[in-house]
């Protein structure tokens, strides 16, 4: 078990440099927390020693935990702070909201899919990520009650930008979002401003479908 530990956190400080520093992320506090979480316990015990390849992992349910490189590039998006309160919408292994959460002060995530977000909640315990407040529900009509958050993150792809996302965006706040058709993407960025929002296409990317009210209407 020891030596699994130190094994994984070598292969972790691998992806770091040759997967992610190596295509451009610099942002100290996005490449510590991805030094810092143990990816491979977000994925089953079957797929651990995969779990440090430049590629997704499925998740169960049709799902997918997205390629560390895109985890960083969003993460670094979204110019997170310690004081920070993130919203996240598709927990899905929990991975993207545990790296927010070594991060910013807290994040809020919601998942669809009922066994996706127990599992989740259970390993944001375990690992003591007591700033992760997670929901099932329909995340494209945000967490009004928490509203504003200075960062919003997408996890699943849209036809379009979900209006309440938007409107729960603090002036100042940033978003990434992959919006397009169900086979490809672009990541957009989001930034709210006092008269509106300006936005940034990072280029391509491919994410399972974001379903719901302000989303796909069907698998
Ligand atoms: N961030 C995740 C990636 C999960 S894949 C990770 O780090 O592992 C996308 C997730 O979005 C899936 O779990 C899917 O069920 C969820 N999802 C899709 N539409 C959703 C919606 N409207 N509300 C909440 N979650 C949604």
């Amino acid at each position: 078990m020891n030596g699994d530990l130190i094994k994984f956190d070598r292969l972790r400080g691998e992806m770091v440099k040759k997967q992610i520093e190596a295509r451009g992320v610099s942002d100290p506090k996005v490449l510590s927390a991805m030094r810092n979480v143990p990816r491979h316990l977000f994925v089953s015990e079957a797929l651990w020693d995969q779990a440090y390849g430049d590629f997704p992992l499925p998740i169960g349910h049709d799902q997918t935990i997205s390629q560390p490189y895109i985890v960083a590039e969003m993460t670094e998006a979204l110019q997170l702070d310690k004081q920070d309160r993130v919203l996240e919408i598709g927990t899905g292994s929990g991975y993207q909201a545990a790296i927010c959460a070594e991060i910013a002060f807290r994040v809020y995530t919601i998942e669809r899919i009922h066994s996706l977000y127990l599992s989740a909640r259970r390993l944001f315990d375990q690992l003591k990520y007591h700033n992760i407040v997670t929901r099932y529900s329909d995340g494209t009509a945000g967490w009004r009650e928490e509203s504003p958050f200075d960062a919003v993150i997408v996890t699943a792809g849209a036809p379009e930008i979900p209006n309440p996302l938007i409107s729960q965006l603090a002036i100042g706040g940033r978003m990434v979002i992959p919006v397009g058709n169900q086979y490809s993407q672009e990541l957009i960025k989001v930034v709210r401003e006092e008269e509106g929002i300006r936005t940034v296409n990072l280029g391509g990317c491919r994410f399972v479908k974001l379903l719901g009210e302000h989303g796909w209407k069907e698998l």
